[in-house]
């Protein structure tokens, strides 16, 4: 249901009922939205079956249930004004039953076209927008008949993947067909493996009125598949590059007609001639770990620009107002070398000027497991680079 009514914060004195927005999921993209909301004075409701669930532990309400349960749907309905997800496997059934009755924001369309790298392929491609060549692998028929050229390649589950889960570096046929067997044969996407120069992305919000206004053009660097670390502005990134990549992503959210906040990662290549060349990887119908820095470096956020979006408030165009460097922090670093527990040294951390710390209240530390983010501000991205830094030597982060 789209709505362009304006979901205003309703006061709370009065007898009046508070203005509560739902958010299905309860990781830390959903605590960093609760955050927000609140902020600006509404309520929320989060729906996540973990009852130690980080945006759960920060929400006037957490729905506990599966996200599919009648009795918790039922209450996102009941209380709820509007309604947002924070990741993009949210079963599309529940996004369905919600939007039916509620604005959701983004809908159920859009996320079931996020779910399916096939899908998301497609769209890209009827956007315009060029993509890595892939073909998809369903059945022996279709595994038999991949063209060489697609090896070396990655083959990745089409869906429920995330930070490189489900997904196989293979170089041979053979490698191939045995991947496709660890993979137990599920619907996957093989893209060729492309030299990338580096990566990028970019975080729109489109409002029901169809306003886009994007954050500046973020530079990421993976490792071991998962985001970490995210600079702004981005180095080596032209003006020119950057409006490609812009309107890019702008092209894909209007195809879409996407309501709500999404992010585009696309990967740089050299074009052969002397330039850069863009091929869109993948999106994120979600405020995105690469636009953390917004929080701290604009003066508008990913996680307020989800909220306007989903309550038809007004869409200015954020500025960013210091350079940035993010950090991720993953649970390695709660572990010495000796694979002894440890507590990162914070206090050396925040001694650093323009170190904004974020830790997303996670019990246990695990490698690999996303705990937190640091994002460094400074006048400068010299500055902010030098930061950042200091930042990994003292927490035990390669440099970069
Ligand atoms: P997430 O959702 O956390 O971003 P994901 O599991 O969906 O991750 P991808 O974005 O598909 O994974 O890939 C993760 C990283 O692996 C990319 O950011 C890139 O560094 C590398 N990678 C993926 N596909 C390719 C490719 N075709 N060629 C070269 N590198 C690739
Ligand atoms: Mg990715």
């Amino acid at each position: 249901m789209t709505h362009y009514k304006t979901i205003l914060p309703a006061p709370v004195d009065a007898g009046a009922q508070a203005t509560t927005l739902g958010v299905m999921g309860g990781g830390q993209l959903g605590r960093m939205f609760v955050h927000a909301a609140q902020r600006l004075g509404y309520f929320t409701a989060v729906l996540d079956p973990d009852v130690a669930s980080p945006a759960g532990l920060v929400s006037h309400v957490h729905v506990q249930t599966d996200y599919l349960d009648e009795q918790g749907l039922a209450q996102m309905l009941r209380r709820c004004a509007a309604i947002t997800v924070e990741f993009e496997n949210v079963p599309a059934g529940a996004l369905y039953t919600l939007g039916a009755h509620l604005p959701a924001a983004p809908d159920f369309e859009a996320v079931s076209t996020c779910q399916d790298r096939a899908r998301e392929k497609q769209h890209f491609v009827a956007c315009g927008v060029p993509c890595a060549p892939h073909a998809l692998i369903e059945t022996a028929e279709q595994l038999a008949a991949v063209p060489d050229a697609l090896l070396p390649g990655i083959l990745k589950t089409a869906r429920l993947g995330y930070d490189g889960k489900g997904q196989i570096r293979v170089a041979t046929r053979e490698a191939l067909a045995a991947a496709w067997q660890t993979l137990a044969q599920a619907p996957c996407v093989l893209e060729q493996l492309l030299p990338l120069v580096f990566e990028i992305s970019v975080v729109l919000a489109r409002s029901a009125h169809g306003e886009i206004v994007t954050l500046p053009v973020q530079r990421n660097l993976h490792r071991d598949g998962i985001l970490a670390v995210t600079t702004v502005p981005a180095p080596g990134v032209s003006e020119a590059l950057a409006g490609q990549a812009l309107d890019a992503a702008r092209r894909i959210a209007e195809g879409l007609r996407y309501v709500g906040v999404l992010c585009v990662e696309f990967f740089v290549l050299d074009d052969g001639l002397g330039g850069l060349q863009l091929v869109a990887n993948e999106m994120a119908p979600r405020p995105h770990n690469s636009g953390h820095h917004s929080i701290d470096a604009c003066d508008v956020s990913q996680f307020e620009l989800q909220v306007r979006c989903m309550t038809g408030l007004p869409l200015p165009a954020p500025r960013q107002h210091s350079a940035a460097v993010m950090l991720h922090l993953l649970g390695d670093l709660w572990f010495d070398p000796q694979g002894r527990e440890r507590t990162p040294d914070w206090v050396g951390v925040l001694a650093l000027p323009g170190a904004h710390l974020h830790l997303y209240g996670k019990a246990g530390a695990r490698p690999g497991r996303k705990m937190g983010h640091l994002t460094l501000t400074a006048a400068t991205p010299e500055a902010a680079q030098d930061a950042a830094l200091q930042a990994a030597a003292l927490l035990g982060i390669a440099p970069f």
